[in-house]
């Protein structure tokens, strides 16, 4: 029996890094995980590889931008399963955008994929996650667990876009962590430092053009930051969401956790 037995999980954004590696993580402790993200054919993959043909691990194409979309996700998972009792909002993009590019796009989508997507998601599931659960002396609910940044405590130029959705991140995660205290239900955020992942790569390559240099002589300059000298694996992020998603967590709420090598000590 895992720590999270039968629980129902849905985390966002999962065909791959971070959200991927939570979602294994989560039904490594038994829960039955729903996978959402916009290529429908890598998410189903996604959730093959962590249960081949064991239908406890689903994917479904979902844009958490959309709110038709992620309506039906929600009505699709609980219909299968029951209330979900656990929601990761891990569905995210970054862009490089400098302040005179004008892209306002760009610019709305980072924003939209964290801030809208986070808010349609949460709303959605929060009709129907139960309060109120008592296991082993522990009075618990559900858990919303949303995940920011380091970039949500300290800003990078020309980042706007990413610095503030992570920033607002954190007040979402502050402000509803309030108003849902009253059902048993905690609501924190994790703040994540670097971690392998494509995005990471991605930002790493787009920042070491800017300057003139290789990726890897980037990432060195960004290691020289983090005390542990080195990277974090999507696994370490995953193991922290497991546990504010476990009972013994539930005692945290409103928090905005750094988990990034010490690269970030406030
Ligand atoms: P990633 O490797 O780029 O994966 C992002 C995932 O989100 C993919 O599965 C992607 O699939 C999905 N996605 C993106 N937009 C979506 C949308 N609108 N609707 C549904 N799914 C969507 O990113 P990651 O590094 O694992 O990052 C995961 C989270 O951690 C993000 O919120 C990120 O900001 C945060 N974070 C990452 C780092 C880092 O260093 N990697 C550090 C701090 C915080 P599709 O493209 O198919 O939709």
């Amino acid at each position: 029996m895992g720590i999270l037995q039968d629980r129902v999980a849905l985390v966002t954004g999962a065909s791959r890094g971070i959200g991927k590696a939570i979602a294994q993580a989560l039904a490594h402790e038994g829960a039955k995980v729903a996978l959402c993200a916009r290529n429908a054919e890598a998410v189903r993959k996604a959730a093959d590889e962590i249960s081949p043909g064991g239908g406890r691990v689903l994917g479904f194409r979902a844009d958490v931008t959309d709110k038709a979309d992620v309506r039906n996700l929600v009505q699709t998972v609980v219909a299968r399963w029951g209330p979900i009792q656990i929601l990761v909002n891990n569905a995210g993009i970054n862009a490089r955008i400098p302040i005179e590019s004008e892209d306002d796009d760009r610019w709305r989508a980072v924003l939209d994929s964290a801030l809208l997507g986070t808010y349609y998601a949460t709303r959605e599931v929060l009709r129907s996650m139960p309060s109120h659960t008592q296991t082993d002396g522990l009075v618990s609910g559900g858990r919303v667990i949303n995940l920011s940044s380091i970039l949500g405590k300290f800003g990078v130029p020309a980042y706007t876009a990413y610095c503030t959705a992570k920033h607002g991140i954190i007040g979402f995660t502050r402000a509803l962590a309030l108003e849902v205290a009253g059902r048993g239900i905690t609501v924190n955020a994790v703040c994540p430092g670097w971690v392998e992942t494509d995005m990471a790569a991605l930002g790493m390559r787009e920042t070491a053009e800017t300057m003139g240099i290789s990726p890897e002589e980037f990432r060195r300059q960004a290691l020289a930051a983090v005390p542990i000298q080195r990277i974090l694996e999507p696994k370490e992020i995953a193991d922290l969401v497991v546990y504010l998603a476990s009972d013994a967590a539930a005692g945290m709420t409103g928090q905005a956790i750094n988990i990034c090598g010490g690269q970030v000590m406030s």
